[in-house]
């Protein structure tokens, strides 16, 4: 009787979940199934890792102080640093890495909340330069950053607790806490879409130009993999499988990402504060040096930059230079109603790059959408943008306005404020 009580929390439980199981990625703007909240994921992959690390410490595999393991951190140190300026929210993951001493696994992750690592097979076996390993971890930072990793949790979360549900006598609480760490684990070992890895390998190699690695590594990469003998392909290529044509397409993006490598790579160094827990975290406190900025303060000011990922660029570049027209309506009608609370708060939080891109990405004929444009391209200094969006608003509104209060927005008053009429 007992037992079935249980089932039926479960099934109810999951059920719930799957109600609210479809989000929209904030980086790619594509759709996914999310059942695990992004609080838990971050939370229970923290757990996971420790565990996971703890276990491989005792038995001596993880490099704590080799040269290399100097080197991986301060590879993706500088990865995030740019990770930061498209989800300024990450610069609060407790980022972390490790080198596991595994010289026959050529394999690296990133889990949720930014715990990764990478296996030294990567070098015994692969001879990975350090602008390999920066496209490797890119990859991998662009699959959480797209919340790919939750994803894949999502997905072995509601698959355990079919499975498992009627072989746990725990609390609730500490079930849900245990299937998530599992899920945690079992994510990073189940394959990524297709999709999922076009998306990774765009975010990944554009981190990594940005952060002064070389694009054309990204190439010579996946060749050494591909070519990688002794029977069974690298572990690396069974959870990451190749999208058609990544070839090509990595040499494509490549030569797009040349301009923004050359530039990082004859700049000076920025002031970008640590991002990885090291040393000078004490208790979990990150104590800044006099004069740099904190994390926080960081991300938000790159985050303003009027520059965007560069797969987004070219309704991005539209949007600058005030040539958006928006005409999609009933079929945009259902997402434009869902997302128009997300560009109330990136409004509040004057996140104006990101604001234009949320309103992009739904494309729906409104006078909010051209209001949202035009607030956006003031924020950014785009004086003349601004204007013609305003006067987008007030015509669009005279056909699909939302009213006098839209979202809290009085349209067609603020606009015409805008524009001093
Ligand atoms: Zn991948």
């Amino acid at each position: 009787m007992k037992r079935s009580f249980k089932h039926m929390r479960w099934l109810a439980a999951l059920a719930l979940g799957a109600l609210a199981a479809c989000e929209t990625n904030p980086i790619t703007g594509r759709s996914q199934f999310m059942v695990v909240s992004e609080d838990m994921a971050i939370g229970q992959s923290a757990a996971a890792y420790s565990s996971m690390m703890g276990d491989l410490g005792k038995k001596r595999k993880v490099e704590a102080d080799s040269p290399r393991a100097e080197k991986v951190r301060h590879i993706t140190d500088r990865l995030i640093a740019q990770a930061v300026r498209f989800r300024p929210d990450s610069a609060k993951w407790k980022w972390e890495v490790q080198v596991i001493n595994d010289p026959k696994t050529v394999n690296a992750f990133c889990m949720a909340g930014g715990k990764m690592a990478i296996y030294s097979g990567m070098w015994e076996k692969l001879k990975a330069t350090d602008d390999e390993v920066a496209q490797v971890m890119g990859h991998e930072i662009g699959h959480a950053l797209a919340n790919h990793t939750q994803e894949r949790m999502s997905i072995a979360y509601s698959t355990s607790i079919g499975t498992q549900l009627a072989a746990i006598a725990l609390g609730a609480r500490d079930q849900t806490a245990a299937l998530m760490q599992q899920a945690a684990v079992v994510a990073i070992q189940l394959p990524n879409s297709r999709e999922s890895e076009s998306e990774a390998d765009q975010i990944g190699i554009e981190l990594a130009a940005r952060a002064g690695y070389d694009p054309a590594a990204a190439v010579s990469l996946w060749d050494k993999m591909g070519k990688l003998g002794g029977g069974t392909p690298p572990e690396f290529l069974s959870t990451h499988p190749s999208p058609e044509h990544r070839k090509e397409t990595l040499q494509a993006l490549g030569a797009r990402m040349q301009p923004l490598y050359l530039a990082a790579k004859s700049a000076k160094p920025g002031d970008a504060p640590s991002f990885l827990s090291s040393k000078e975290a004490v208790n979990e406190r990150v104590v800044t040096r006099p004069g740099e900025p904190t994390r926080e303060e960081f991300a938000a000011r790159v985050a303003n930059e009027p520059t965007t990922m560069s797969f987004l660029a070219e309704p991005f570049e539209k949007f600058k230079r005030g040539e958006t027209v928006f005409d999609c309506r009933a079929q945009c009608a259902f997402t434009y109603s869902r997302r128009t609370p997300d560009w109330k708060k990136l409004h509040g939080r004057r996140q104006w790059r990101d604001l234009a891109v949320a309103v992009l990405q739904v494309g729906y004929l409104g006078d909010l959408s051209y209001f949202m444009l035009a607030e956006a391209a003031r924020g950014l200094g785009l004086r003349e943008a601004a204007s013609t969006y305003y006067k987008r608003a007030l015509d669009a509104g005279k056909e699909y306005g939302c009213g006098a209060d839209c979202e809290g927005f009085n349209v067609p008053k603020l606009a015409s404020a805008a524009l001093g009429r």
